[in-house]
């Protein structure tokens, strides 16, 4: 079972992967941790994307398809995958259909999480303060505008793209976390056992 959990900064992605991990034994392959990672690490891809990040605007879709193409090889994602944070262009989500093709592992549901941009700032900024000294670049009001710039004007365009496929399910993200995931998991399992 592979999903896709789509939704701007602060839906709760993050957080209903984790439960999904737990539930359904899958991976959670969050590309914002991976390009934190690589940060850290100051590798050179870090060192590329770093600026990128900080200032809220998108990686290049030839990096991140290639950094997921080589994640998902890893055995850890045979028993599916939940994609947080990827795809988020419409050329990224093309991609990932050709990878998953290719490795013979189709997607099972794309789950969109909605929240108001009010409730979602206010989030950010909790994330922000309860984050002390390691608190995320990115993660301040300013940066949190532009990247719910980039998800409407980047990402939104997805969600008709899986709607056309019959993949796109819609979940209220204000609702409480268990509220939330319980609804996840009954679109799980009526899409598995489509
Ligand atoms: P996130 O933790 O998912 O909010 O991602 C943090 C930042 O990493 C984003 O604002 C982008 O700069 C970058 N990023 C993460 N995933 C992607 C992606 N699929 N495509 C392009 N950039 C990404």
């Amino acid at each position: 079972m592979n999903i896709i959990l789509l939704g701007p900064p602060g839906a709760g992605k993050g957080t209903q992967a984790k439960i999904l991990e737990e539930k359904f034994g899958l991976k959670q392959l969050s590309t914002g941790d991976m390009l934190r990672s690589e940060c850290e690490k100051k590798t050179e891809l870090g060192q590329r994307v770093q600026a990128i990040m900080d200032a809220g605007n998108l990686v290049s879709d030839d990096i991140m398809v290639e950094l997921i193409d080589k994640r998902l090889d890893e055995p850890d994602c045979k028993n599916g995958v939940i994609f947080d944070g990827f795809p988020r262009t419409i050329a990224q989500a093309d991609a990932l259909g050709q990878l998953l093709m290719k490795k013979n592992s189709p997607l099972t549901a794309v789950i969109r999480l909605q929240v108001d941009e009010k409730i979602l700032i206010e989030r950010v900024r909790k994330r922000a303060e309860e984050s002390g000294d390691n608190v995320r670049a990115d993660d301040n009001v300013e940066t949190l505008k532009k990247r719910l710039h980039v998800f409407e004007e980047q990402t939104r365009p997805i969600v008709p793209y899986y709607e056309e496929r019959n993949l796109l399910f819609r979940v209220n993200g204000m609702q409480d976390i268990d509220v939330v995931s319980a609804e996840i998991h009954s679109i799980l399992e009526k899409a598995k056992a489509a």
